[in-house]
């Protein structure tokens, strides 16, 4: 007699796949299979180990006939909410026109300040969902997404809404970020201490109280805060029970990523000026460093991280898309793999660790999410490739066939 379905173990079970699990390198178990009960992964192992037979195990059973499968990838960076694009200063940039030049001319952060503030919810969320499904059709499941399009309490409000509006809308975790401390408001020009003032009295209480956001950043860097207003900023973060990230050393040494870990930062991001006292700190405090390296390669950046001594004090390395209309137009993660591994030598295996684990971590969500194992949310992608390594390997080939998001198979659109 059949077994009724609540005789079954599990929900579903994906068989004779070979397994990238990300824990311990890339762990990889051939000719396995996983369960998931309740959105959790409740098996992994190999077929041959399974309790019985599939069918009679779990109500819904795949045979993904020797695919890969990975976990769900985390894109830990990115600005994706913004209106308008800047292509236009991208066009006039390569016609020679300085960057100077169009910061008069209203171009630059301030074009994109202005078209967000200008935009509505809705349609904030409409150009941004299209950039969310990207990253998606690229194996995503988590992302961060950080407000500072805004540089006032009311845009950069909304722009938390909208991010809070995507989670709802679509089966992605969605982690928040406010980066108020982004760039100085044109209406603060002659005093950013005042803008620091506002950030620090009126703006982190208040997304603290409306749970806008989980954490608080800061461009630390000579066009944007001072060591001294990121300290007072990260200080008040830390008041208010938020995590702490920074975009630290991107154009030159500021001392930001050592700030950052002194305040035992979630990560610091970008990092080509990183010192060797830098990279200490980070190793100390256990802070993920997150490397950016479409960011690098659209600025046509020459100063390299110091990934080797990265490697060599085992600080957890992180990629993500830095998905943002002025450094890092993309909204692929596959392009952000071959990336890390063509412009910064990571190897195919350290990417891959780079955009789960490791950047679980730099969310603070490692231990529901960034790898498979028992009882963390069952979030993965299924691939058509022989090894992992082809996911880093391929420049513009999507390989994806499937996503789960909590056990449960994506629509793709
Ligand atoms: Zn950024």
């Amino acid at each position: 007699m059949a077994k009724n379905m609540q005789e079954k173990f599990w929900d579903s079970l994906w068989t004779n796949a070979q397994i990238c699990t990300a824990e311990n390198g890339y762990g990889l178990i051939h000719a396995g299979a996983i369960a998931v009960k309740n959105g959790k992964f409740s098996w992994i192992g190999k077929m041959k180990e399974l309790p019985g037979n599939p069918h009679d195990l779990a109500i819904n059973v795949h045979d993904l006939c020797d695919k890969t499968i990975t976990p769900g990838f985390i894109d830990c960076h990115t600005h994706l909410i913004y209106g308008g694009n800047r292509a236009k200063e991208f066009e006039l940039r390569l016609q020679g026109v300085t960057y100077e030049e169009i910061a008069k001319q209203g171009g630059g952060i301030q074009s994109t300040v202005t078209a967000t503030r200008n935009m509505s919810h809705e349609e904030l969320l409409q150009q941004s969902l299209l950039r969310v499904k990207a990253l998606m059709q690229t194996g995503v499941t988590t992302i961060e997404i950080k407000s500072g399009y805004g540089l006032d309490w009311e845009t950069e409000a909304k722009i938390l809404q909208v991010a809070a509006m995507l989670e709802n809308d679509l089966p992605i975790t969605v982690k928040k970020t406010f980066l108020g401390a982004h760039s100085v408001p044109k209406e603060f020009k002659q005093d950013s201490d005042k803008y620091v003032d506002l950030i620090c009295e009126a703006m982190i209480p208040r997304i603290a109280k409306e749970k806008l956001a989980n954490a608080v950043d800061v461009f630390c860097e000579k066009i944007a805060f001072s060591l001294p207003q990121t300290k007072r900023i990260f200080a008040t973060a830390i008041q208010y029970g938020l995590a702490v990230k920074c975009h630290a050393e991107q154009l030159s040494d500021s001392g930001a990523a050592k700030l950052a870990a002194s305040f035992h930062a979630l990560s610091v991001d970008h990092l080509e000026y990183l010192s060797v006292e830098g990279v200490h700190a980070l190793a100390e405090s256990g802070t993920v460093a997150v490397l950016l390296p479409a960011a690098f390669y659209f600025l046509r950046e020459k100063k390299l991280p110091p990934i080797d001594l990265l490697r060599q004090l085992h600080v957890p390395m992180a990629l993500a898309s830095d998905c943002n209309p002025g450094t890092s137009p993309t909204t692929s993660m596959l392009l952000v793999l071959n990336m890390a591994c063509t412009l910064f030598s990571l190897t195919p295996e350290e990417a891959l660790l780079g955009v789960t684990i490791h950047a679980a971590k730099a969310l603070g969500i490692q231990q529901t999410h960034g790898s498979i194992s028992i009882d963390k949310t069952a979030d993965f992608a299924i691939w058509d490739v022989t090894h992992p390594a082809e996911l880093a390997y391929y420049v513009g080939y999507n390989p994806l066939c499937s996503l789960i998001k909590e056990g449960k198979f994506v629509n793709l659109f």
